[in-house]
């Protein structure tokens, strides 16, 4: 997995991979800033979850500010 973060300072939103709940009527997702190597399950509710994109706002966690050390 790599991702380029581009340094914008006005983009509170960005596409960002996400994990999606299968489950009809279920809400759970999760964001993909863990790299999993297979596919989770729901945290809500147990079911399989597929990978997706959803428009979220930027986050800085410690996986981001690793991998911005790395740069
Ligand atoms: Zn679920």
């Amino acid at each position: 997995m790599h991702y380029r973060k581009k340094p914008e300072e006005e983009i509170p939103q960005e596409d960002t991979a996400v994990w999606l709940c299968t489950q009809e009527g279920c809400s759970g997702w999760m964001r993909d800033n863990f790299a999993f190597d297979q596919s989770p399950v729901c945290w809500q509710c147990n079911s399989p979850m597929v990978s997706s994109v959803k428009l979220l706002p930027l986050l800085v966690n410690t996986n981001d500010y690793k991998s911005r050390q790395k740069v």
